[in-house]
């Protein structure tokens, strides 16, 4: 393995920094994670799908990493005011807590389709209501935070920070002031730009907890802070989200931890960058947006035949997950092909025949290559840059194909387990079902071809070759 520093592009200071976790081999990874009142969409997805890397790569570099993604089940309000959840629990006549374990549910089946590897936490912010009123009764006694009919509210205005409030985001108070789109309770406020921290519940509000308030429902941000707080501490390595939760999001959480702790709580904090439909921004609000299962079904007007979550999931990785992004069907063609030709990488590898003396030069121009593509990953989790580079395989692989180059098991193994531990473990694209267990059943269908071309059954070799490249294994016959 590469012994080469990684590095990670810091949101807060818009540098790749070198990363080296705050407890020796301990690393703490909080990212947001969806708000469940609808199904999750392949934006949604694309974001889960890069922290899955960065927890995978983390991990293979022997990390022991605790990564928590919470749900947010309660207090994400839509601009009019109204709780998301509670609004789809009045549409669909459900229990606002039937609407969350609906939703949940469906959102870790999608990500299971996906390959994405479950967090070592998933906390839910209903869960944790004791936690994020005891946060808000500190902010009140340190004068940070104020009461006001019933809700509780920031006070940006007496945050020592002011300055940086908005360092995240890039964005001045006044940016912030003319931008607060808290439409509700404006009346409440001592200054527009406050946040709420928990709110009065109306008469007709379903989601209600007791506080010394009286009865209402934690402010959105709160919930990251009190559940990042409760199972990394005061200060962990990595908080992570998707761009658009820069502001106000994550830098509310810092006003609130900064403000609480005396600490700015993440060392890192990192964005994933937006998948566009039409070059317009995925969103579930909008309508502007594609569910994963209509993919895979075919069931999508824009597309005109089922894509498997192994090939989106490749297609998102061939990006870098700070770029944007834009879907289509030719975008995901083009993916489909890459994909296939990778598969027929590994079959051709799998097929070299090997002689009995090691060839050590060969091994050099391997681990050459591993640390090539460790040097991508090293780089802020490049994916784009790996796959490229896992390509650039191909040239060894030709050499050995052409005798320019010989190949003993000893070199055959190594290369195949790196293709194991790039693809499959650390980018989590599942390549061995595709191929490393169809291998004998392909040598089988090789000698059966064999020997049909050996009695002039051209008829039945030719068949067999076509319907090998229709899934990506394209024989060169020599002779
Ligand atoms: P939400 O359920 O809306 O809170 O979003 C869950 C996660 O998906 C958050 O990290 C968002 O930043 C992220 N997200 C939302 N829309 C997109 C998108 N179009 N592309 C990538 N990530 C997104
Ligand atoms: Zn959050």
């Amino acid at each position: 393995m590469s012994q080469k520093n990684l590095y990670i592009y810091n949101s807060l200071t818009s540098s790749k920094e070198e990363f080296k976790s705050l407890r020796n081999n301990s690393v703490g990874m909080y990212v947001c994670g969806p708000t469940v009142y609808s199904d999750v969409h392949l934006g949604n997805c694309r974001t889960f799908i890069s922290f899955d890397v960065i927890y995978r790569y983390l991990k293979h570099l022997g990390y022991n990493v605790r990564y928590v993604r919470n749900i947010t089940d309660v207090g994400h309000l839509e601009d009019t005011g109204e709780d998301k959840i509670s609004k789809k629990a009045k549409v669909e006549q459900l229990e606002p807590m039937e609407i969350a374990q609906k939703y949940t549910n469906s959102f870790r089946e999608i990500l299971k389709k996906f390959n994405v590897l479950d967090p070592s936490i998933e906390p839910t912010a209903s869960g944790h209501i004791t936690e994020q009123i005891s946060i808000i009764e500190d902010l009140i006694h340190k004068n940070l935070a104020y009461v006001s009919n019933g809700s509780v509210y920031f006070d940006i205005s007496n945050y020592n920070d002011i300055d940086s409030y908005g360092k995240l985001s890039g964005r001045g108070l006044d940016d912030i002031k003319s931008n607060s789109r808290d439409l509700i309770s404006q009346d409440d406020k001592k200054n527009e730009f406050d946040f709420a921290l928990w709110k009065k519940a109306e008469k007709n509000h379903l989601m209600r907890w007791n506080s010394p308030w009286g009865e209402g429902f934690p402010g959105w941000h709160l919930e990251c802070t009190a559940m990042s707080k409760k199972y990394l501490g005061d200060e962990f390595d990595i908080h992570g989200g998707g761009i658009d939760l820069k502001f106000p999001h994550h830098d509310c959480e810092i006003a609130q931890c900064v403000g609480h702790t005396g600490k700015q709580p993440a060392k890192f904090w990192m964005h994933a960058n937006m998948l566009t439909l039409n070059n317009k921004k995925m969103s579930k609000s909008t309508g502007n947006n594609i569910l994963p299962n209509e993919l895979f079904s075919g069931n999508n007007e824009q597309f005109s035949k089922p894509y498997d979550p192994n090939i989106v999931r490749f297609f998102f990785l061939q990006a870098n997950y700070r770029s944007e992004l834009d879907i289509s069907e030719s975008a995901i063609q083009a993916s489909e092909k890459g994909f296939n030709r990778l598969i027929e990488i590994i079959n051709r590898l799998s097929l070299v025949k090997t002689v009995k003396t090691k060839n050590d030069k060969l091994l050099d121009t391997i681990k050459k290559w591993e640390n090539n593509c460790y040097d991508c990953l090293n780089d802020d989790f490049n994916t784009p840059m790996l796959l490229a580079e896992i390509f650039n395989s191909n040239k060894i692989i030709n050499d050995i194909e052409n005798d320019v180059t010989k190949i003993s098991q000893v070199e055959k193994d190594y290369f195949i387990n790196l293709f194991d531990i790039f693809l499959n473990k650390i980018l989590g694209l599942n390549f061995k079902k595709d191929k490393i267990n169809n291998d004998s059943v392909l040598e089988i269908l090789l000698k059966l071809r064999d020997n049909a071309r050996k009695h002039k059954d051209f008829k039945l070799s030719d068949s067999i070759r076509d319907e090998l490249a229709k899934i990506g294994i394209n024989l060169n016959d020599k002779d």
